[in-house]
């Protein structure tokens, strides 16, 4: 099983490498010593993870080369926009226009994409970002995984069924020997090239314990490491760049500061934003976003979150749906519907049509069934598996049901694969710089 393709090394200056791929060329990062022309690479998130020999090299791009031009052929049928115009809103197809030819548009047309609720207008916005990112990004896809390694929480989230509040659950933390053990799994058995080790606001791990649980799993298996620990704190960020995480999973959760401080109480939006800035001046890819459907949101919030996540640089968007979870403050609120969340993904896509993945969250999957394959053909191309060992899966409830909590990790990455397939993408991480 393999979530990336092996690449060429062609050029090689100073710490930057040109990979071919078919054909095809990207630059990455190095940070591997040893590395010389000719030499076969996996990398993901624009990092050169590891070498790997050129038989093995050769004999993988030998069973994926007569698939991988398949796999585009499939995805540039699908991504055509061959709708009639008729019936569609003039001024719709006019905003779609001049973002495709990269010309200037006004946050406020952006929420009047937002608002559109005829089908045929819901249509093109969905094939317009279909195309944009199949144009933009290739047929790639990232799939990354996640394990949740601990669901004490000292924060009060009102949304957020694992906050402190919540005396009704079972809480559990996972030790370095389970973590490591975990990542080895994934690494080694699933195949994993990206793993993100997220965990609620945990007083028990200090920051020293944590950076040396991530040398320890850079030690050991060649692996790019996104953390998700909260806020940590800009020395925290730093001390865990150097031992090894390179990328930062964080949510701005809204833009708008009233609504953050009323859901939020004795936190502030600013310190948020100051960790996701700093992160990206340490050189952390940063995957960031929103929930969807807060109360109080209005439809210029939603538009400022995308402008706030692009502005941000982040490296993937994650936007997803605000699910009412038991126990907590906001447990009689009622989630958004699935069509404004496809309209915020493809309006994402738009705004930011060159650099960021978009992420299909789980919370997605949970409110709608259809949400990953509707999803990757609305301008998403990332999902991200849970390989949370199971016996912890289903503590880290942060809303009820989540989609995958039982699942074995076979069935997810079978599933997945199954459904790339048949929407023409590799899992891959081909769309780095
Ligand atoms: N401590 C980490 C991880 C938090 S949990 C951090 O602060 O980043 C990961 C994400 O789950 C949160 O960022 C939040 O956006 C999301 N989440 C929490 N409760 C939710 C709910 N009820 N519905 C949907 N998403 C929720």
């Amino acid at each position: 099983m393999c979530y990336a393709i092996p690449g060429k090394i062609e050029k090689i200056e100073n710490n930057l490498v040109t990979v071919d791929y078919f054909g095809e060329k990207r630059n990455a990062y190095n940070e591997l010593e040893n590395l010389f022309l000719g030499d076969y690479i996996y990398a993901q998130g624009g990092y050169v993870i590891n070498k790997i020999s050129n038989l093995e090299a050769e004999s993988i791009l030998a069973t994926w080369k007569e698939e991988f031009f398949e796999l585009q052929k499939v995805d540039l049928r699908l991504s055509r926009i061959d709708l009639e115009k008729k019936g569609i809103d003039k001024k719709v197809s006019e905003i779609l226009d001049r973002i495709l030819e990269n010309k200037m548009v006004k946050p406020d047309e952006l929420g009047y994409l937002l608002a559109i609720k005829n089908d045929s207008d819901k249509q093109l916005l969905f094939k317009t970002a279909n195309f944009s990112r199949s144009k933009n990004f290739g047929n790639s896809c990232c799939v990354h995984g996640i394990i949740e390694i601990s669901n004490h929480c000292k924060r009060n989230c009102y949304y957020c069924g694992i906050s402190n509040h919540n005396r009704k659950i079972i809480r559990y933390r996972m030790d370095k020997e389970e973590i490591l053990e975990a990542v080895r799994e994934a690494v080694e058995v699933y195949g994993f090239k990206a793993l993100v080790l997220q965990s609620a606001e945990d007083l028990a791990y200090k920051i020293e314990e944590l950076a040396d649980i991530i040398k320890e799993i850079k030690k050991r298996y060649p692996v790019l490491i996104f953390i998700s620990f909260g806020e940590i704190g800009i020395e925290g960020l730093r001390k865990l760049y150097e031992a090894g995480a390179r990328g930062l999973l964080l949510r701005f959760e809204t833009s708008n500061q009233k609504i953050y401080e009323k859901l939020h109480p004795g936190y502030c939006l600013d310190t948020r934003l100051e960790h996701l800035k700093k992160a990206f001046e340490i050189g952390y890819l940063l995957i960031t976003g929103s929930l969807i459907g807060l109360p109080g949101q209005t439809r210029e919030d939603l538009v400022n979150d995308i402008l706030l996540a692009k502005e941000l640089n982040a490296e993937m968007f994650s936007f997803g749906p605000f699910l009412p979870s038991p126990n907590t403050p906001l447990e009689n609120l009622t989630a958004p519907l699935p069509e404004d969340i496809f309209k915020i993904l493809s309006i994402a896509r738009l705004v930011d049509q060159k650099k960021a993945k978009i992420l299909i969250t789980t919370a997605f999957e949970t409110l709608d069934i259809s949400a990953r394959k509707k999803g990757l053909l609305s301008g998403a191309n990332s999902v991200m598996l849970n390989v949370t060992p199971l016996k912890y899966r289903q503590l880290y409830s942060i809303y009820p049901k989540r989609a995958h909590e039982n699942e074995e990790i076979d069935k997810q990455i079978n599933e997945t694969i199954y459904l790339l397939r048949d929407l023409g993408r590799s899992p891959t991480d081909l769309s780095m710089g």
